[in-house]
């Protein structure tokens, strides 16, 4: 009976903490689910990022494929709750878990999975299998049923990606929050899907080894300069163009002040002491990200110019 009762309420508490996958409507034809800020965890099944479809009069577009697949598969069960459709084309922003995992939902659907040529690479070179079997051991059952597979499409460039009276402008960017990271426009719309490029009140995660802080500054302005009405972003709710400059001004103070700092003699533990406290020590997943930035940018500087 007593066991009965702690069961009951681990049970409870699995719940409570396990986030719900609620599907919203951004705008006319444009969905999302908002995954929470935290890292991956069994509790929580992954679902710490975002995905987003877009309703065309052929089907479905799809943008990112979340942690797992059966987070995929519960997103696409909301989307047929819509409109009973087929799911046409899955753009993948780059190649990280949260955003790439559960692209196998999308390939038994037929989807036509559309992503940068580095990811490809980075599938063909063996890297993401490794990834992958890293992933499983750090977090056990969590990505028991991930199957990674290549892209049916790779963009080298630019692709403009028409389906259902709907358009696309895909740009494949140089190394910035990783060396494969796509941008995605609607221009009758407005709309930008920025993957993990823009981050508002919430410390961007720059530690990747193919990541660029240089390139990320250029891609920001580059965004800056365009006709966008909403950004819709890998974490964070639909944003605007003040989630830019939040990024912007993260990104500058950390380069700044490494850079300063460096110039001043000061070792990587002396810097990241100096760098410790900082306007920037309230926001989201400060504790999780901010101390692997100012190591990954030292580096960085390092070797630029
Ligand atoms: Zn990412």
């Amino acid at each position: 009976m007593r066991y009965l009762k702690i069961f009951l309420f681990v049970l409870a508490l699995s719940f409570a903490l396990a986030p719900e996958m609620k599907l919203r409507r951004v705008q006319e034809d444009i969905y999302m689910v908002r995954g929470m800020d935290a890292l991956p965890s069994l509790e929580n099944r992954g679902f710490m990022s975002n995905a987003f479809a877009v309703l065309t009069s052929e089907g479905w577009v799809v943008i990112d494929a979340l942690s797992t697949p059966e987070l995929s598969k519960e997103f696409v069960d909301n989307l047929m709750k819509v409109k009973k459709a087929p799911i046409r084309y899955a753009l993948i922003t780059h190649y990280h878990p949260d955003h790439w995992y559960g692209v196998k939902t999308y390939k038994e659907l037929g989807a036509k999975v559309i992503a940068h040529k580095n990811l490809l690479e980075f599938y063909n070179s063996g890297e993401a299998r490794m990834a992958l079997e890293g992933s499983k051991q750090r977090f056990g059952e969590l990505f028991k049923s991930v199957e990674l597979s290549p892209p049916d499409v790779v963009v080298e460039d630019r692709m403009l990606l028409k389906l259902g009276g709907k358009s696309f402008e895909i740009t494949a960017l140089p190394p910035a929050h990783t060396n494969s990271d796509l941008l995605i426009y609607m221009p009758d719309a407005k709309v930008l899907f920025t993957g993990d490029l823009v981050l508002n009140n919430r410390i961007p995660f720059m530690g990747d080894r193919n990541a660029s802080s240089k390139g990320l500054l250029l891609v920001l302005q580059r965004i800056k300069s365009m006709d966008v009405k909403v950004l819709l972003g890998g974490h964070n709710e639909p944003m605007d163009m003040s989630a830019v400059d939040f990024t912007i001004g993260y990104t500058s103070f950390l380069r700044d002040n490494i850079k300063k700092l460096k110039e001043e003699g000061k070792s990587i533990d002396q810097i990241r002491e100096a760098l410790k406290n900082n306007p920037y020590s309230k926001y989201v997943m400060y504790e999780v990200f901010h101390s692997s930035n100012v190591f990954k940018l030292d580096s960085e500087l390092d070797v630029e110019e």
